[in-house]
């Protein structure tokens, strides 16, 4: 059977909004393409697992993100080194936040990054909230839901993941920008859950957590006559929910 480890980063704290779907979407997407997904939740004080291939990491409060730091930074090396390697990692809002140089919330409290992506957030009281739509040069329209109070700034250089129209908030409710995208790592403050609505992106961590360990993605070679039926079912529901979101 071709595994793949998927790692759902910090669950019990950093995991809002149905940020949980996104794990829920790739493991059955990858058994749909005929492989075996197996998931991991590490939360703070886990050991950590022999193999990943993937990360998923949620949004969460600023107390949640409070309480997972010290953890996090105890990993930072190792997160960073396998961002560095290409592994895939999806990294929604909170967490996103924490992949970047530093979170200083509302109430002035500076919470380190890890710095994977050139980005520092700077929280504000009024929070920015609602559907969004972004406009992204690798994966065509994705659509969500944010809820943040942290303005994120892209360094000069860093890809947003896309762009959101005047009416949209994104990554500072200014620049037009939501998102990040370094290496294989993205970030965003798209919920939603985003991957159920948006499979061009679920398939783009899938595709890539699977040619890193075996060198070809071929669910050809893999999947059932009724795995691929059931996956077009799939798609199709994701285009009927992006067409009502
Ligand atoms: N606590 C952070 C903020 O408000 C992140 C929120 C979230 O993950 N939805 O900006």
């Amino acid at each position: 059977m071709t595994t793949i480890d998927i790692m759902s980063l910090y669950p019990k704290d950093m995991n809002i909004y149905g940020d949980s779907g996104n794990v829920l979407t790739v493991t059955r997407r990858l058994a749909l393409y005929g492989y075996e997904p197996r998931v991991t939740a590490y939360n703070q004080g886990d050991d950590w697992p022999e193999h990943v291939d993937m990360i998923l990491g949620g949004g969460g409060q600023d107390t949640g993100q409070k309480k997972i730091i010290d953890d996090f930074f105890r990993r930072a090396d190792l997160l960073r080194t396998l961002a560095a390697d290409g592994t895939p990692m999806l990294m929604i809002c909170g967490m996103y936040q924490l992949f970047g140089e530093y979170f200083e919330t509302v109430d002035g409290t500076r919470l380190d990054g890890i710095g994977v992506i050139g980005a520092y957030t700077v929280g504000q009281d009024v929070r920015m909230i609602g559907n969004l739509v972004e406009h992204s040069d690798d994966f065509g329209d994705v659509i969500g839901y944010e809820n943040h109070s942290g303005q994120t700034f892209l360094r000069d250089g860093v890809r947003p993941l896309g762009r959101v129209d005047a009416d949209g908030r994104g990554n500072n409710g200014e620049d037009h920008t939501e998102g990040a995208r370094v290496h294989n790592v993205i970030g965003t403050y798209m919920h939603g859950s985003l991957l159920p609505k948006n499979p061009k992106i679920a398939d783009f961590l899938i595709r890539t957590a699977v040619e890193r360990r075996y060198g070809a993605f071929e669910p050809e070679r893999h999947q059932t006559d009724d795995q691929r039926a059931a996956l077009a079912a799939l798609d199709r529901a994701a285009d009927q929910a992006r067409r009502v979101a």
